[in-house]
């Protein structure tokens, strides 16, 4: 969708053939929606977005998530008017085109009825997360613009779980001073509260003109740490930004897509080098904590192998996709692709009891930790710190108050 985006910007600029801004507050509705229209389109009137394909785990879904714009995907080949009145009902997955009126009664009711549970969800916003039975669960957020941070308040969560870096990565590599600016911007919003900085994690769904290379299964292929293992030149100025900006409050580091222990190694001494290079050069830095991803299912399956890093986090959206062996791209085995699947589960929980026996903080940031119906499972599954798209943050700590562990 990102190159397609690209294609069509190059088009309208040589055909001068502008795409008519849709007007406030509609649903957009087709095959699937570049990143640059939904950058473009003023969602503050309302509105939302129905997709005959697209996914869940799309750049654009994880853009309207963040921002809380309805979004329906895998609709399949509906035939559509291409104007006119629909109802979208982005909580069941569901689009009505020409409504009779007693289908805009009962989507009435029910808009009512969600309305009501945001309103409900929204008490416990500026409140700790709790649960029925006093636990206490911390609910970080996560990030992938630094402008993100403008739109919410630090007292409503307990600092940033992810900051998602590869969307800095656009369609130049940004320099050191952009990234070090970036990095800085959010660590300064957070006070003294942890934000958690993923380095880049390009590649699989997430092309970067310029730094992934074209493959035939690019979800098993060179993304990740093992991406920026090979592109030294690259992953050394991520890592001096992030010595420089650590400086400026309470940063961690992880890598993404770690597979064994020796990727970790490997990673953690550059980040020896780097210091080194800047205490010689006498620049301000601090070395941070180092943890990683757990979204392959080797580490979940053997984390006493990295029983010295600083802390985990659990990636459930790519951990779902290897364990059970379904895109999480591909609409058409998004049954499988759930973290209630009991190996999923399961996987979750020894990795939760592993980090409470050696000490070892473990969080969760894949999508699941938003997610009402799966926020029960995974507090079951030992979990006390997930991290959620901002949008989310009073429905999840709503979903955990009334979780009874
Ligand atoms: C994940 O895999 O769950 C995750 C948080 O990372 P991303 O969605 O960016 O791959
Ligand atoms: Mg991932």
């Amino acid at each position: 969708a990102d190159l397609r985006d690209i294609r069509d910007q190059v088009l309208r600029a040589l055909s001068e053939d502008g795409e008519a801004a849709a007007p406030p507050g509609a649903i957009l509705h087709g095959e699937d929606i570049a990143p640059t229209r939904f950058l473009e389109t003023d969602w503050s009137k309302g509105g939302g977005i129905a997709l005959q394909r697209g996914s869940t785990a799309s750049h654009v879904a994880m853009l309207a998530r963040s921002l809380g714009v309805p979004m329906v995907v895998g609709l399949g080949a509906l035939a559509a008017p291409r104007t006119g009145d629909a109802l979208l009902d982005a909580e069941h997955g569901a689009i009505i085109f020409s409504p009779s009126p007693a289908e805009v009664e009962t989507f009435r009711q029910s808009a009512s009825s969600f309305a009501d549970r945001q309103g409900a969800a929204r008490t416990f916003l500026t409140e700790p997360a709790v649960t029925k039975a006093g636990t206490a669960v911390r609910v970080q957020v996560n990030i992938a613009y630094p402008s993100d941070v403008e739109g919410i308040d630090i007292e409503t969560c307990d600092g940033v779980g992810l900051m998602r870096t590869e969307f800095l990565f656009g369609k130049t590599l940004p320099d050191e001073e952009t990234q070090y600016h970036a990095y800085r911007k959010v660590l300064e919003w957070a006070g003294g509260k942890p934000v958690t900085i993923r380095t880049v994690d390009a590649g699989g769904d997430k092309p970067v003109p310029g730094f992934t290379v074209e493959e035939t299964n690019p979800f098993l292929g060179l993304r990740g740490i093992r991406l920026s293992l090979k592109r030294l030149d690259i992953f050394r100025v991520q890592i001096r930004a992030l010595l420089r900006a650590a400086i400026h409050g309470n940063l961690r580091v992880m890598f993404p897509m770690i597979a064994t222990p020796d990727e970790y190694s490997q990673a953690a001494a550059l980040f020896a080098q780097e210091q080194a290079a800047l205490v010689a050069q006498g620049v301000a830095h601090k070395l941070p904590p180092l943890g990683i991803m757990v979204e392959v299912p080797s580490v979940a399956l053997a984390p006493e192998d990295f029983a010295d890093i600083a802390f985990f986090s659990i990636g459930s959206n790519d951990l779902t996709q290897y364990v059970m062996a379904a895109a999480r791209d591909n609409a058409a085995v998004a049954h499988l692709n759930s973290v209630r699947q009991p190996a999923v589960l399961r996987l979750i929980a020894a990795v939760a009891a592993f980090g409470l026996e050696k000490g070892i903080p473990v969080s969760l940031c894949g999508d699941a930790g938003g997610d009402p119906a799966t926020i029960p499972a995974l507090l079951e599954a030992g979990l006390r710190d997930l991290s959620v798209a901002p949008a989310q943050l009073a429905t999840a700590k709503a979903a955990i108050a009334g979780v009874a562990v």
